[in-house]
């Protein structure tokens, strides 16, 4: 059972029927997928979710499907942690990480959106996928595609972290490194996109792809006990995520599956690449373009493509925005490590910064429930890091060798440290 209608233009309402095309023909507004609502209620229960399979597609009424998952059958589900040590931390009641850092197979939130845009992928009977990535995104379509026998081309900027180039190159895609920044990347697969019949998952598969993020925040809720965080606080690359975390929030709220509590949802961007953070605070729902500078990689598109649509809903939810310095990221990425044992990747060291100063300046209340979206591995980033951890001593394998070690004093640290 699909309860899709098609899709429709978010600026002039022109409706098209499912295939390949991102923008309105008549305006070139932004496409979305349109599902028949009326039909779910009563259908979409809490029970018909909690007996699906225990991966993404357990939300697939709510997703851009009409046959089988074709992708993605072990992604999803991924921890949902309360993260008391960090609570003590920063004098909190009650904070939540959602961990995607543990998504399967490659490790960040892009499972998602992939999942569905390769199902749709062969659903539209294309057999080449590709994508423009700052990294994350060409890993999950490689594996995705090398799993579901598609051919896959993948699109990055020249100079990624080498965890994100190996992680793509390992499921043998066609890897294109691309002389410039994403948004050169970008720009470049929007003119491969119309010149060779391939599903770009984040051009021409665009409208369903970005329904695939919903599902981070159908699991914050249903794992909350189908209820909602008061804050939700998560990261800007393209705009792609927060909009549609706030969509997965306000759809349950619609079907009845959880009680209104009028959640807020707040952007987190590097300051070295903040163009929707400083939309925001300067009250534009214009985005001025950037030329990024920051070790967070991952979010470093400078003209993003969902933009107007993350200040829309951080303006609509009553929510906030804050950027982090790439030192106040780094010290973030430690401090989640050392509190509550993940490892994210500078995307996730931008959220927790973001969050540490929205609760400071008093924008996020130390006594409401807040949830931080971590969003990638830090495995795939070690270079962020490798200047700032201690190098492990080294010794012979003797015990004396060892007792010389301990009363040269060897700083033995008590774990959680404070800030
Ligand atoms: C892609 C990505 C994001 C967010 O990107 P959007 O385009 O805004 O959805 C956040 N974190 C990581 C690690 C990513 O790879
Ligand atoms: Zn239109």
């Amino acid at each position: 059972m699909s309860y899709v209608l098609g899709l429709k233009c978010r600026e002039c309402g022109q409706t098209y029927p499912e295939k390949g095309v991102h923008v309105c023909e008549t305006c070139f507004g932004p496409l979305e997928v349109q599902y028949d609502y009326p039909a779910m209620r009563g259908k979409v229960t809490r029970q018909s979710i909690a007996s699906g399979p225990h991966n993404l597609w357990r939300y697939r009424d709510l997703l851009p499907i009409n046959g089988e998952p074709k992708s993605g059958h072990h992604s999803g589900m991924t921890p949902l942690k309360r993260a008391k040590n960090l609570e003590k931390v920063l004098g909190v009641r009650e904070l939540y990480i959602k961990d995607d850092s543990a998504n399967y197979p490659t490790w960040s939130y892009k499972e998602r959106v992939v999942s569905v845009a390769i199902t749709k992928a062969i659903e539209l009977g294309y057999d080449t996928v590709g994508c423009a990535s700052t990294g994350n995104l060409a890993n999950s379509v490689a594996a995705h595609a090398a799993e579901a026998g598609l051919r896959a081309f993948v699109m990055i900027p020249h100079d990624l972290e080498q965890g994100k180039v190996f992680g793509s190159l390992i499921f043998n895609p066609t890897m294109v490194r691309i002389e410039g920044n994403y948004d050169d990347v970008n720009r470049l697969c929007s003119e491969i996109a119309d010149k060779y019949r391939w599903a770009i998952v984040n051009v021409n598969l665009r409208p369903f792809y970005t329904e695939g993020a919903k599902t981070f925040g159908f699991e914050i809720a249903e794992q909350l006990g189908w209820k909602l965080p008061r804050h939700t606080i998560c990261p800007t690359a393209g705009g792609t995520i927060l909009p549609k975390i706030y969509k997965a929030y306000r759809e349950f709220i619609d079907l009845n599956l959880v009680a209104d509590n009028q959640p807020r949802i707040y952007s987190a961007q590097a300051a070295g690449c903040n163009p929707v953070v400083e939309a925001i605070i300067a009250g534009r729902d214009l985005i001025k373009p950037q030329k990024p500078r920051t070790i967070a990689k991952s979010i470093a598109i400078g003209n993003p493509a969902d933009g107007y649509y993350v200040v829309q809903a951080v303006k609509q939810s009553g929510g906030w925005a804050a950027d982090a310095t790439d030192v106040e990221i780094v010290e973030a990425i430690k401090l989640l490590a050392r509190t509550e044992g993940t490892w994210t990747e500078p995307a996730g060291g931008t959220t927790l910064a973001a969050t540490i100063k929205l609760i400071e300046s008093g924008r996020i209340p130390r006594d409401e429930s807040i949830c931080v979206c971590i969003t990638g591995n830090g495995l795939k980033t070690v270079e962020v890091v490798v200047d700032q951890l201690e190098p492990p001593a080294s010794i012979p394998p003797r015990l004396e060798a060892f007792d010389r070690l301990m009363a040269g004093g060897v700083a033995i640290v008590a774990a959680p440290a404070p800030v």
